[in-house]
């Protein structure tokens, strides 16, 4: 009998390797394949992830400074999604928070310099695992802003007061957090607790309270 438990456990576990390994190559089948040009940019619901790319060419006309009490020096953002993040980082001011831009609007060339600055320190794989590709990246979009509390680093923003405050209010403002933790294999993009995407508020009010992340909202609406 006990034998029987140990080769049990054993086709166990050799079906979980199976499982992660499997999961791992899909994961590494299904981005940047089938790739379709975005057809409408200035949407504020555009979608744009591995498999959907803004044009080398685009610029958004009405790209805007925020204000540098929100900010850090010359971060752009869209004039909707600019004056929306004012307002949430103004009203987290007064309730003691700090919730700072350090990255807005990104443009292409800026994007492609930055992931083959990956590629060349850090090998190709880890560029895809932590950089979007030319293109790819929302910040092109000037509607995706990365944020720092004050703790003063965006890549620890997690550890910080204001991403609690951020993680139950940011969608009042219009935000929702673009890569949350467990959605990887949807979103294409490691769990990112500093970057919010401005998608309005009805949207990002559904996002956070059924849950979901984007791309699952554009494709229960048909909006691809
Ligand atoms: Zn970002």
């Amino acid at each position: 009998m006990k034998k029987l438990f140990k080769i049990l456990y054993f086709i166990i576990f050799i079906l979980l390797i199976l499982f992660f390994f499997l999961k791992e190559v899909d994961l590494k089948n299904m981005f940047y394949k089938n790739v379709k040009e975005v057809e409408k940019p200035t949407d504020i619901l555009v979608l744009v992830n591995k498999n959907n790319k803004l044009s080398k060419n685009y610029v958004p006309e009405d790209l805007e400074n925020i204000n540098i009490k929100y900010s850090n020096e010359g971060k752009m953002l869209r004039k909707e999604a600019k004056e929306a993040f004012e307002k949430l980082s103004e009203d987290a001011l007064k309730l003691g928070y700090k919730v700072i831009a350090v990255s807005g609007y990104r443009d292409y060339d800026y994007q492609d310099n930055l992931f083959n600055y990956y590629v060349d320190k850090y090998g190709e794989e880890y560029a895809l695992s932590c950089s979007a590709k030319a293109g790819h990246s929302e910040h092109q979009t000037g509607l995706a802003v990365d944020v720092m509390g004050s703790n003063n680093s965006y890549d620890d923003f997690e550890m910080s007061d204001e991403f609690e405050w951020m993680s139950t209010n940011s969608y009042k403002y219009g935000f929702i957090l673009r890569y949350p933790s467990g959605k990887e294999n949807i979103t294409g993009f490691k769990y990112e607790p500093w970057h919010y995407r401005y998608v309005g508020y009805d949207v990002a009010k559904y996002i956070y309270e059924n849950n979901l992340v984007f791309e699952e909202y554009i494709k229960d609406n048909n909006l691809d």
